[in-house]
């Protein structure tokens, strides 16, 4: 018999409306009921006073649990799934650096063993390649030592023999980027613009390729220059525009503040906007220094400069001369409450576009909602936004303990 369990006497987050006091049924690997009165089924998990909101899905994750997608083997996933499981979420993209094409192609193969033999946490859904094919004038942390120019012939071999891959991340600008973008594109791939110093025509010329997202909005992204008299748009403002975007941030407080935030809501709308956490190896991890591919990383309490406008908790992953970061260290939970603390975010928009949201960016159509047929991810945390529970595909993968 197929096993049944309720969740009782939540606010259960649709993410599209909220339901107080309202009942989750669970049957086997799929959401069978959710309302306010309908009869409970099986094990009742009591959940008063907490949140009922679907698993969170994290487009851009590095690393997480002193493991890092880079590492290249099974074994360091697990660790990465389990560790983003504690901050809630139930699915993700294991996404590579920039570094030698052997090194790259390890970390998928051990991308494709992982989803074979499937992970203990988090689900694996894929691989995200954010570079070698990045504009060297907007590396930020990406090794500008193995940055390329986009070759369509190595991209179209290493789209054979990976399926694994998902998205891709590239700068459009770059000699043969649009080329690849329309081949990726053409195969269901999100190609998302990423590290880029492209103009506005040049994004024009991405959109056309089918290039639809762009990588951590703000973060490797050109925006208005000067060119004699005349100023030239950038990759932000066309994707501020360009409603054929959609976009993604780091909200973990520190790589973007309140304003620009909202200023992006504003434009998008929460159904254009995900949050992703970027996270490298420290992510559910203490202060210390990280590796993030080859790189040095220091992770340390922020300390945002003078006329920053908020004051973020949570640390930071930061390069060693502190002229960049390196990636987050936070857990998609920690967005959440960032978007509702200091950003003024309403919950249920805040966990749409941690879920809802970025299924939709994926062309998810199984998960994202807390709705009969989909699958049970589900995430329940406290109004103090400590996680209480993890449920991947029916089948709870992290409960804290008290
Ligand atoms: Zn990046």
């Amino acid at each position: 018999m197929t096993r049944m369990l309720s969740f009782v006497g939540g606010t259960v987050l649709t993410p599209f409306r909220e339901i107080p006091g309202g009942t989750l049924v669970i049957r086997g690997e799929e959401i069978a009921l959710v309302g306010k009165g309908v009869p409970t089924r099986g094990e009742i998990i009591e959940v008063q006073g907490s949140y009922v909101a679907p698993g969170f899905i994290d487009l851009h994750l590095h690393g997480g649990g002193g493991n890092d997608v880079m590492d290249g083997s099974p074994e360091a996933l697990a660790g990465i799934s389990l560790a983003h499981a504690k901050g809630g979420t139930t699915s993700f993209l294991a996404t590579t650096l920039t570094a030698p094409w052997d090194e790259i192609e390890g970390a998928l193969r051990a991308v494709e063993d992982a989803m074979v033999e499937g992970l203990p946490g988090a689900e694996l859904l894929g691989a995200h390649l954010e570079g070698p094919y990045l504009n060297p004038v907007q590396a930020g942390a990406q090794d500008p030592k193995h940055l390329q120019e986009p070759d369509l012939r190595r991209i179209r071999m290493l789209l054979e023999n990976h399926p694994s891959i998902r998205r891709v991340s590239m700068a459009p600008e770059l000699p043969g980027a649009l080329a690849c973008g329309r081949l990726a594109s053409r195969r269901g791939i999100l190609v998302s613009v990423a590290h880029s110093d492209a103009t506005y025509s040049q994004m024009l010329a991405a959109a056309e390729a089918g290039f639809r997202h762009v990588t951590h909005l703000y973060s490797g992204c050109s925006t208005v220059r000067r060119v004699m008299a005349y100023r030239i748009a950038g990759v932000v403002e066309a994707a501020l525009l360009l409603d054929r975007f959609t976009v993604e941030l780091i909200a973990d407080g520190h790589h973007l503040p309140p304003s620009l935030i909202r200023l992006v809501l504003r434009m998008k709308g929460v159904d254009k906007v995900c949050v992703v956490t970027d996270a490298m190896a420290a992510a559910g991890l203490g202060p210390g220094r990280y590796r993030l591919g080859k790189r040095e990383v220091v992770v340390e309490r922020g300390r945002p400069p003078e006329g920053y406008e908020s004051s973020p908790l949570g640390y930071v992953a930061i390069l060693p001369d502190r002229t960049a970061f390196a990636g987050s260290a936070a857990l998609m939970i920690d967005l959440v409450e960032n978007l509702v603390r200091n950003v003024g975010v309403g919950l249920l928009d805040a966990v749409r576009m941690a879920s809802a949201t970025p299924a939709a960016i994926l062309g998810l159509r199984d998960r994202g909602v807390l709705a009969p047929g989909y699958r049970a991810d589900v995430v329940v945390f406290t109004p103090d936004f400590e996680v209480n529970l993890t449920m991947v595909g029916g089948r709870i993968v992290y409960e804290r303990s008290e």
